[in-house]
């Protein structure tokens, strides 16, 4: 009998980015000299050989519906070389390979709805895990605080007058994506899961559920007759790392699952280690569709980050050197005893709150 061909796999994964290049970067790759930020949203990298690409930079709102895509890509063709990129906090930037590009491409990106900037000293378009649209578990929609914060640091974004560039987060759940940045906005849980006896038995694995608590709290239990599992609520750090191996175990909560804003996170450069970002305010108000409480601190911070910082601090130099005590005076926000971290494991985790030691 004839050998069966085999088909040959389709390679899935990240395709090569070349393909996609645009020429001229193509070209000059790995040559370029120098680069420029002549205005806002605007970036002019000059290559060896002398030849410039110019960019322009749009905020997006990430998740894009279909229209919108056809519209940025039609402007691509029309007004820049018929390329664009994305970057990682959901900008979209064209490249043009030359000057008088410039403004027409502006003109079309502003007069589309679409607004110009995120680079050098602005703050950066926020980056965004998927919220509602797209994962099981989020408490909160990622996607809609951006919006709603973005609506209100517009001009932050299209302006640069920040001290240092500015990258805020956001993350819909406590334990995966999202949530690093100098300021992050992440979804905090203040109570222990609520169980769903009847259901458990039938739904979950519950040695892996068991395995997932970092602080062994659950245990397997028969309720009413049936396999289920039980939490043991003093050790319980409201997680929610049960909940998406165990939809049962449900832990988000209309009143109860808040948002919590963390300050001051950065990753090693040349210069520096990286820092870890610290709660400054916990326990705000989950509140769909504009969440104005948390909107209301982030803009707090900003300001008072904009008016007291020196050129070219990021956040967490400038809290280095004025301290965090000075941090919470200057921002007004209250340091409550949420703020300390008591939790048993604290011996090796207290360096990583804003706890204030003498
Ligand atoms: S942060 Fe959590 S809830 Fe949000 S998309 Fe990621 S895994 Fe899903
Ligand atoms: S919420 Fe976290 S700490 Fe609490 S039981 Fe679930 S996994 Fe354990």
């Amino acid at each position: 009998m004839a050998q069966l061909q085999h088909r040959t796999p389709i390679e899935s994964g990240c395709p090569d980015g070349f393909q996609y290049m645009h020429p001229l970067m193509l070209k000059n790759f790995g040559n370029w000299k120098y680069h420029e930020h002549p205005r806002p949203g605007v970036l002019r990298h000059i290559a060896n050989s002398g030849e410039e690409i110019w960019t322009v930079r749009a905020g997006t709102q990430r998740i894009l519906d279909v229209f919108t895509l056809r519209k940025l890509c039609d402007i691509g063709d029309q007004y820049a070389d018929g390329h664009v990129r994305f970057t990682i906090r959901s900008n979209i930037e064209y490249m043009v390979s030359d000057e008088s590009k410039v403004d027409p491409l502006i003109k079309a990106l502003e007069d589309g709805g679409f607004i110009v900037g995120g680079t050098a000293n602005s703050v950066a378009m926020i980056s965004h895990t998927q919220g509602w649209l797209h994962c099981d578990i989020p408490g909160t929609d990622a996607s809609g605080v951006v919006k709603s914060m973005m609506d209100e640091l517009i001009d932050e974004f299209r302006n640069c007058t920040m001290p240092n560039r500015v990258h805020i987060t956001t993350s819909c759940c406590q334990i995966n994506c999202g949530g690093q940045g100098d300021i992050a906005i992440n979804i905090q849980h203040t109570k222990p899961p609520k169980i769903n006896h009847d259901l458990v038995g039938n739904v979950c694995e519950r040695p892996s559920v068991v395995a997932r608590c970092p602080v062994a709290a659950i245990r397997p239990a028969m309720v009413n007759n049936k396999p289920s599992l039980e939490v043991d609520e003093k050790k319980c750090i409201c997680c929610g790392a049960c909940y998406p191996p165990c939809p049962p175990m449900q832990i988000n909560d209309a009143e109860h699952s808040k948002l919590a804003i963390w300050v001051g996170g950065n990753h090693s450069n040349a210069r520096s280690k990286p820092s870890f970002q610290k709660l400054v305010a916990a326990g705000i108000p989950n509140n769909p569709p504009r969440w104005p409480e948390a909107t209301a601190i982030v803009k707090r911070i900003l300001k008072v980050y904009k008016e007291d910082a020196r050129d070219w601090e990021r956040i967490n130099d400038w809290i280095d050197r004025i301290g965090w005590p000075r941090f919470f005076e200057l921002t007004g926000l209250p340091f409550t005893k949420f703020h300390i971290d008591n939790w048993r494991g604290a011996r090796k985790s207290l360096n990583a709150s804003t706890y204030i030691r003498f």
